[in-house]
């Protein structure tokens, strides 16, 4: 079982995800394996490394995009491949679904031209669900203002016109892909939104 965690930057992801997988008692019987992106092995955090470097000015939005597939070629070959394989459950905080709107929206490279590159990254293996944690983009950014400003992340430099670009691509792949992709209210309380994702867990994979 292949699980992703989705949404625009201040959504909570991380925060869902460690809260989450300790409830996760009805399905872990088998192992659950607990990714990020981009990174998750040696070669895919060195290219994460060059995606991250406030230096790199000069990148190229299109680089950008094919650096975050080559990550994830990697990460699937390394880790997400093989644990599937081996019947764990693989959670991922963000996947396909995140360069589709940051790069394919966000830096309108193109959504369908991202969504065909990744569908090679991946070899057309896609999450059998997703959770879209979705709210307003200003309270997302508004959440995490002061961690924004202390990091000197690449990627954390856009504008709110950007952000708006996610969040709306990511609502028309939820449109597109219903039974894939849930949207999930993360404007709840953290354990309202933690309820909300376990009780979607369980519905689609009941024991
Ligand atoms: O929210 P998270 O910590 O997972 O994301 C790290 C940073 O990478 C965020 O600033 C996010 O906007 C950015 N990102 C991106 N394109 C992606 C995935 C993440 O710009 N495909
Ligand atoms: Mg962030």
């Amino acid at each position: 079982i292949f699980i992703t965690l989705e949404g625009p930057d201040g959504m909570g992801k991380t925060s869902v995800l460690k809260a989450l997988l300790p409830k996760l008692t009805h399905i872990s019987q088998r192992p659950i394996l607990e990714t990020r992106e981009p990174g998750g092995s040696k070669i895919a955090e060195e290219i994460r490394h060059i995606l991250l470097d406030v230096n790199n000015t000069q990148m190229d939005d299109r680089t950008e995009a094919l650096l975050f597939a080559a990550a994830r070629r990697q990460h699937m070959a390394e880790v997400v491949e093989p644990a599937l394989a081996a019947d764990q459950i693989v959670f991922s905080d963000r996947f396909v679904d995140s360069s589709v709107a940051y790069q394919g929206a966000g830096h309108e490279v193109g959504e369908q031209a991202v969504y065909n590159l990744n569908l090679f990254a991946t070899k057309g293996l896609l999450p059998d669900l997703t959770l879209l944690l979705d709210g307003p983009v200003e309270v997302g950014l508004q959440r995490i203002q002061k961690y924004r400003q202390n990091q000197n992340d690449r990627l954390d430099q856009e504008t709110l016109a950007f952000h708006e670009r996610v969040r709306a691509s990511y609502l028309r792949l939820a449109a597109k892909y219903p039974q894939r992709i849930v949207v999930i209210d993360a404007t709840q309380t953290l354990s309202d939104v933690v309820s909300a994702c376990q009780s979607q867990l369980i519905q689609h994979f009941p024991e």
